[in-house]
């Protein structure tokens, strides 16, 4: 494994559809290399590359494959040759890839793909109709069942900033949770666990806070791997959808308070501008948390220092200059 040049961000286990990486494993023999996932998140992940429709043996180049049938339970079958049905085993092979690869941080799917698509694959109607786009890659779908907790995006939706920023926060957040869990859940674990995700947890809602809250006080009173799998559960369905502009204004503004004490009238009204402005969509949110950061470095407060909301991903990866 290649080191990362970020000790605070260890490379970390992600698997990505083949064809993204630049292999030829497409029906056609081409590929569908795609620079941001190879050159951008490839500084920070070890990708697992993955083509489950090579993997089963049809070969490249091979006869291509669609979704037919009932679009939540599609079958995948040969365009040209509907008698070659590989839905049971790119399913298995799903279903043996989520047993052998539970290490896995997230997910990178091909989009539109009848294996590999998250979402809005065709699904064509038996008899002629007109296709149906609310079907899943039965691969992906296997996986996607098997570890429900694992963060999945497709690459098509990584070009949008804010699903992309949400989708590597969730890997983020995951790797942690499952270097926690590694060393053995305890209640003090899950404890500072939380207290260091709170603020990443507030630009959800104050309610997420607040549920999570109730699972970590029973710390120590109940079986802590039951409670633990309750909780993350619950998290990651919370950071599911991505955080907005008015919530992380609100966290910005609890976060000020902590340093209110340190700051003159006119850095207070500097930073009020900024996270206003942010608010109302004029500047992206790296503008009033640098400053804000600026002056945290100027007056540490050990309490913020531990919030991962400060650095949630690589600074590298510039994921909040365009939200
Ligand atoms: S989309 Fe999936 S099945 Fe298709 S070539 Fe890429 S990795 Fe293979």
């Amino acid at each position: 494994m290649m080191p990362s040049r970020h000790p605070q961000f260890p490379r970390i286990p992600v698997g990505v559809s083949s064809c993204l990486l630049g292999q030829s494993v497409r029906f056609d023999g081409g590929h569908k290399h795609n620079s941001y996932v190879t050159q951008t998140l490839g500084q920070f992940f070890e990708f697992v590359p993955i083509c489950p429709e090579v993997a089963i043996g049809l070969g490249t180049p091979r006869p291509p494959i669609r979704l037919v049938g009932d679009p939540l339970h599609p079958r995948a079958v040969g365009v040209r040759d509907p008698s070659l049905d590989v839905t049971e085993a790119l399913r298995d092979y799903g279903q043996r890839m989520a047993r052998e690869l539970g290490q896995l941080s997230g997910y990178i799917f091909k989009r539109a793909s009848p294996s590999c698509g998250m979402e809005r694959v065709k699904v064509y109607d038996e008899g002629g109709g007109m296709p149906n786009n609310a079907g899943r890659g039965i691969y992906a779908q296997a996986i996607m069942q098997a570890l429900p907790l694992l963060p999945t995006e497709e690459e098509g939706r990584l070009t949008d900033p804010v699903l992309r920023e949400n989708f590597i926060e969730r890997v983020y957040v995951h790797h942690r949770w499952q270097r926690l869990t590694a060393e053995g859940l305890t209640p003090r674990g899950l404890v500072d666990f939380h207290t260091e995700h709170k603020y990443l947890v507030m630009t959800r809602g104050q309610r997420h806070y607040q549920a999570l809250g109730r699972l970590v006080a029973d710390a120590g009173k109940e079986d802590i791997e039951a409670l633990g799998g309750r909780y993350i559960r619950a998290l990651m369905a919370a950071l599911e959808r991505p955080a907005t502009r008015k919530r992380h204004s609100n966290v910005l503004m609890h976060l000020m308070g902590y340093l209110k004490k340190n700051l003159d009238r006119a850095d207070k009204e500097e930073l009020l501008g900024l996270i206003d402005a942010y608010r109302r969509g004029r500047v992206p949110l790296v503008v009033p948390l640098t400053l804000l950061r600026h002056h945290l470095r100027r007056s540490p407060n050990t309490y913020l220092l531990r919030q991962h909301y400060l650095s949630p991903h690589p600074e590298e990866l510039m994921l909040r200059n365009d939200i």
